[in-house]
C-alpha cells in the first residue's frame, strides 16, 4: 500500500524531475542555454501533445460552432498598429546603474535599490515586447517584422474569410495552437514566463446583446478542461475577477484562471470579453468592413468578441506540479506523477520479466504490439531490474506497468499478465484477451 508523505513539491524538484526523466531540458544547454527558452525532451512533447488533444477535442471537435485556422507567425506590421502592439505592448523597465541588471518595475517591491547589487535604479522607460526582425534578403532595404506575440490576431484578419468561405451563423468561434514570442524583461519560473511558448485561443464572436451568456458559457468549459481534462485540484485553480481599472485597453470584462504554482498563485490562462475592438480596428485600418450580415432580420453589425486564451507550457507546468506526488511504498519512499491516464505521457508500460530470456522477451513483444496498435502511448522497458522499472514510470506517470513473467507462459496461469497500478502499486493478474478492455476501463 501507498502512504501519501506530502504533495508540495518545490520548484527545483520538478525541474530536477523533468531534466532527469526527459520531460525539459534548457534550451541551447550545451551552449550555456538561452535565457527565457526550454525544450521539450520526449515525454515533455507527449505531455503537451496529450493537453492539445484534450484542448482540441474539447473545443473543437466536441462542438459544431468552432472554425480552426493556423495563421502564419509573420504578419504584416499592419496588423500590430491596428491591435495597439505596436505602441501599446510594452512593459515598464529599469535598468540598474552599477551593474546594469534589466527589471521590470511593476515587480519589485522597491523600485529605488537593485534586487541584485544594491545600486542605483534608472528611470522607468516603457520596453515593446514584441520580436523585430527584417523580411527580404537586403536588410537595408527590408522590412520590419514581428514574430507574433498572441495566436489571437491571425484570426481577427481571417474572420472574413471563414465568413466568405464557411458561411458560419452567429454564435460562432475559431480556434488556433500556436506559437507565441514575447521578449519577457525578467523570464523566470521554469517554463511559466518564457520568451517562447505556445497557445491555446479561441475567438468567439457573438451578437451584442449575447456576449455574457456566452462569457458564463466559456467559462465553464473552461473549468471542465482544468478539471475534467487535466486534472487539476479544484483547491488550487481560482478565479480572478480582474477590476476595472486593471483591465487591458481592450477588455471590458477579464476573468484570470489562476494556479497555486510552487511559487505562488499565478496566471494559468485568462477569458476576456473583447467587445468589438479588434474586428473594428482592423476593419477601419484595412479599409475591409469586418461585418456580419444577419439573412434572417436584414441586420448588419460588428460581432462582439470573448476570448478563452491558454498558454500550453503554463498548463503543462501546473500539470506537472499538481501530479507530483511523494509517497512511502512497501516502506520506501518514492516519488510519482499522479497524471489521469488520458494525460499521462506513457499510458502502459510493457516488461519482460528478465531481459534474458528469449521465451519471456518474444511473448512480452507480442503484448507490446497488441497494446501499441491499440493506445500508441505504449512503451516496451526492458531496462534495469523490474523495481527501477516500476521506479522509472512511477517518475514519468505511466498509469500501468505490464509484466511478462513465467506464469504467463504456462500452467493455469498461461497467457495471463500482471498489471501493476503506479498509485497504490498493487498488481492483478489478468488474461491478455482482456488485457485492452480493462486498460480501457481503467483509463475513464
Ligand atoms: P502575464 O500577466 O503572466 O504576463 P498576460 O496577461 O500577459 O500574462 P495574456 O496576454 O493574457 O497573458 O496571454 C494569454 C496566456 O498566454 C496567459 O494566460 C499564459 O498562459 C500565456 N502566456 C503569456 N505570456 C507568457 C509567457 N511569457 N510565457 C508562457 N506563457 C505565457
Amino acid at each position: 500500500m501507498s502512504d501519501s508523505l506530502n504533495k508540495t513539491a518545490s520548484m527545483d524538484e520538478i525541474v530536477s524531475l523533468c531534466k532527469r526523466r526527459g520531460f525539459i531540458f534548457q534550451g541551447s544547454e550545451i551552449y550555456g542555454g538561452l535565457a527565457g527558452t526550454w525544450d521539450y525532451g520526449p515525454f515533455g512533447v507527449a505531455l503537451k501533445e496529450n493537453i492539445k488533444r484534450l484542448w482540441w477535442k474539447r473545443f473543437v471537435d466536441g462542438r459544431e460552432d468552432m472554425y480552426p485556422v493556423d495563421a502564419a507567425i509573420l504578419m504584416n506590421s499592419k496588423v500590430w498598429e491596428a491591435s495597439g502592439h505596436a505602441s501599446g505592448f510594452s512593459d515598464p523597465l529599469v535598468e540598474c546603474e552599477k551593474c546594469k541588471s534589466r527589471f521590470r518595475s511593476d515587480q519589485l517591491e522597491d523600485t529605488t535599490k537593485c534586487p541584485n547589487c544594491g545600486g542605483v535604479l534608472g528611470k522607468e522607460r516603457q520596453f515593446n515586447m514584441m520580436f523585430k526582425t527584417s523580411i527580404g534578403a537586403v536588410e537595408d532595404s527590408a522590412a520590419t517584422v514581428y514574430l507574433r506575440p498572441e495566436t489571437a490576431q491571425g484570426m481577427f484578419v481571417n474572420f472574413k474569410n471563414i465568413i466568405d468561405s464557411i458561411h458560419p451563423k452567429l454564435p460562432f468561434g475559431m480556434a488556433q495552437i500556436g506559437k507565441a514570442f514575447r521578449n519577457e524583461i525578467t523570464p523566470r519560473d521554469f517554463t511559466f514566463r518564457v520568451r517562447e511558448f505556445e497557445q491555446m485561443e479561441i475567438e468567439y464572436f457573438t451578437h451584442p446583446n449575447e456576449w455574457e451568456g456566452q462569457f458564463a458559457a466559456l467559462q465553464e468549459e473552461t473549468k471542465k478542461f482544468f478539471f475534467d481534462d487535466l486534472g487539476l485540484s479544484k483547491d488550487a485553480v481560482h478565479e480572478y475577477e480582474v477590476p476595472a481599472n486593471d483591465l487591458a485597453h481592450y477588455s471590458k470584462r477579464t476573468i484570470d484562471f489562476e494556479f497555486d504554482f510552487p511559487f505562488g498563485r499565478k496566471e494559468l490562462s485568462g477569458l476576456a470579453y473583447r467587445t468589438d475592438f479588434d474586428l473594428k480596428n482592423h476593419g477601419d485600418a484595412s479599409t475591409v468592413p469586418l461585418q456580419y450580415l444577419d439573412d434572417a432580420t436584414g441586420e448588419k453589425f460588428i460581432p462582439h468578441c470573448i476570448e478563452p486564451s491558454f498558454g500550453l507550457d503554463r498548463a503543462a507546468l501546473a500539470v506537472l506540479s499538481n501530479a507530483y506526488t511523494k509517497d512511502a511504498l512497501g516502506g520506501e519512499e518514492r516519488i510519482y506523477l499522479k497524471l489521469k491516464p488520458s494525460i499521462a505521457p506513457v499510458l502502459c508500460a510493457v516488461s519482460p520479466l528478465l531481459k534474458n530470456k528469449p521465451e519471456l522477451v518474444s511473448k512480452a513483444r507480442e503484448v507490446f504490439s497488441m497494446l501499441k496498435t491499440e493506445f500508441g502511448r505504449v512503451m516496451f522497458d526492458d531496462n534495469g531490474n523490474i523495481g527501477k522499472r516500476y521506479r522509472r514510470q512511477d517518475e514519468i506517470g505511466t498509469p500501468f506497468c505490464i509484466v511478462i513473467d513465467f506464469e504467463t507462459l504456462e500452467g493455469e496461469t498461461k497467457d495471463t499478465v500482471t498489471i501493476r497500478h503506479r498509485d497504490s502499486g498493487e498488481q492483478e493478474r489478468v488474461s491478455i484477451e482482456s488485457l485492452v478492455a480493462t486498460i480501457k476501463k481503467l483509463s475513464v
